[in-house]
């Protein structure tokens, strides 16, 4: 399984997950040529990417939607409350499927699962990816005041965790927006702080946990030092030797195996996946 943000941050996000030979591509938040051209970057062609997965409607998440799904036919998953409000980036000819929250759906080898978050938009989203023939699992939370019951409970055994890190408090209380966007953006329906990031990162770790890619760091009130340090902070005592990198805006990051960092995490040691139902 693999993983790569092609970029994130308050200007665009788009995430390509990779399982069992299906590839999609969670929101698609930059032009769609600016995704074509960062899918070429990774080696990627468009032709291989089943489905965006859409996590909610806001702009930095949906901007390259319609255009992608009409150049390369990608069909668009989307909850039906998102759907709606997103009607207007769509012209119709895109193909829309529908999804229920917290039921299973594939997507050729990869099996999702969405889970609602706490953020100011129609049906905020955290989701799931599993590889159906590995049982690998990547988690997928950005955009989320706060971390709620459900998207800790969702989120936990995962092999690789994309969080958002996206404002250091300080950063952001001195920082140059208006005090109503400081409290949105702070508040339980805004964005996660470092600080929440890394208290999350710390209650998730597990010993199959291969990596953390921290990801929409404001560029107004954080930098990608101050997040890294956050979260590695938190697991310093705990022993993970796993990845922590930070997604950016302008770059995609590298493709990361998830596979191979799990065993990197687990120093070697062969864990049985399904242990548990032995
Ligand atoms: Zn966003
Ligand atoms: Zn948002």
């Amino acid at each position: 399984m693999r993983v790569a943000a092609l970029g994130s941050g308050s200007r665009g996000n788009s995430l390509l997950v990779e399982g069992g030979g299906t590839r999609v591509l969670v929101d698609a938040g930059l032009s769609a040529r600016q995704i074509g051209r960062r899918l070429a970057m990774l080696d990627v062609a468009t032709e291989g990417i089943a489905a965006i997965v859409v996590t909610h409607e806001h702009r930095d998440h949906t901007r390259g939607i319609g255009v992608a799904a009409r150049r390369w036919g990608w069909p668009i998953y989307m909850s039906r409350r998102t759907a709606t409000v997103c009607s207007a980036l769509l012209s119709g000819e895109e193909e829309i499927r529908t999804f229920e929250r917290e039921t299973t759906f594939s997507v050729g080898n990869l099996e999702i699962r969405a889970f609602l978050t706490s953020h100011d938009a129609a049906d905020p989203l955290a989701v799931t990816l599993t590889d159906s023939a590995t049982g690998l699992k990547v988690g997928v939370a950005t955009d989320l005041g706060r971390p709620t019951g459900t998207v800790r409970d969702a989120l936990r055994g995962c092999h690789f965790l994309v969080l958002e890190a996206n404002h250091d408090d300080l950063l952001l209380r001195d920082g140059p927006y208006p005090w109503p966007v400081k409290e949105r953006i702070g508040g339980s329906r805004g964005h996660l702080s470092n600080r929440m990031a890394a208290e999350l990162a710390a209650e998730l770790l597990h010993p199959e946990l291969g990596g953390i890619l921290l990801a929409h760091v404001s560029e107004e009130c954080n930098e990608g030092r101050l997040a890294r340090e956050a979260v590695v902070g938190a697991l310093a005592d705990t022993g993970y030797r796993g990845l922590i990198d930070v997604a950016t805006q302008e770059r995609p990051t590298p493709l990361y195996d998830v596979s191979a960092l799990r065993h990197r995490a687990t120093g070697g040691r062969q864990f049985e996946l399904f242990s548990d139902l032995l």
